[in-house]
């Protein structure tokens, strides 16, 4: 019998991975898992049950496995944004800062439209960088973000005051 009870349960925290220093949260052993898997969709959709969504958008490169599964979920579309140079059709795209210099993610620019109710899913929730690029590009198209919903959040980097400082509800599971 598991002793795992909840969805932070399942999520294991690698040292120093990508560099010194980091505590790189892997939630790997999290998808791996089949209820542990099922918890987390399940609680990432729970607020937004009921509500209007018409498609789900996924931040690369783990929001595609949480978006996808969302998505079907809810029986709507899913829509990746990707890293600069991945996407094969038209795009359009949005620049942001890293810590250590700057970044390009892009979408299909046929992908929403106007006027559509999006959910945006990322397994986490750091600076808030990743996702107001992601948020601005949903939004460029015309389409209205109506959740930002997340696993992790590192409240201390301070990423859901900057997504709530622009009028988003956000959405994590665990910190
Ligand atoms: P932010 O843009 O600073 O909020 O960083 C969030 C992005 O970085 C997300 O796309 C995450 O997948 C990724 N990320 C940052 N740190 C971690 C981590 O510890 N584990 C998994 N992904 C991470």
């Amino acid at each position: 019998m598991s002793t795992k009870k909840t969805v932070k349960d399942y999520i294991r925290t690698i040292v120093d991975f990508p560099q010194e220093g980091i505590l790189f949260r892997d939630v790997t052993t999290l998808f791996a898992d089949a209820r542990g898997f099922r918890m987390a969709i399940d609680q990432m959709l729970h607020p937004y049950a009921g509500q209007p969504i018409d498609k789900v958008v996924g931040l690369e490169a783990r929001g595609f496995i949480l978006g996808g599964a969302i998505a079907h979920q809810l029986s709507v579309g899913f829509v990746p944004v990707r890293k600069k140079g991945k996407l094969p059709g038209a795009t359009i795209a949005q620049e942001y800062q890293l810590e250590y210099g700057d970044a390009v993610v892009e979408i299909h620019d046929d992908a929403l439209a106007a006027g559509e109710r999006v959910l945006l899913v990322d397994d986490l929730l750091a600076t808030g960088g990743t996702a107001e690029a992601g948020i601005k590009l949903i939004e460029r198209l015309g389409a209205e973000v109506v959740g930002c919903a997340f696993i992790i959040d590192l409240p201390d980097l301070g990423g859901r005051t900057r997504l709530e400082g622009l009028g988003m509800d956000v959405h994590c599971l665990c910190a």
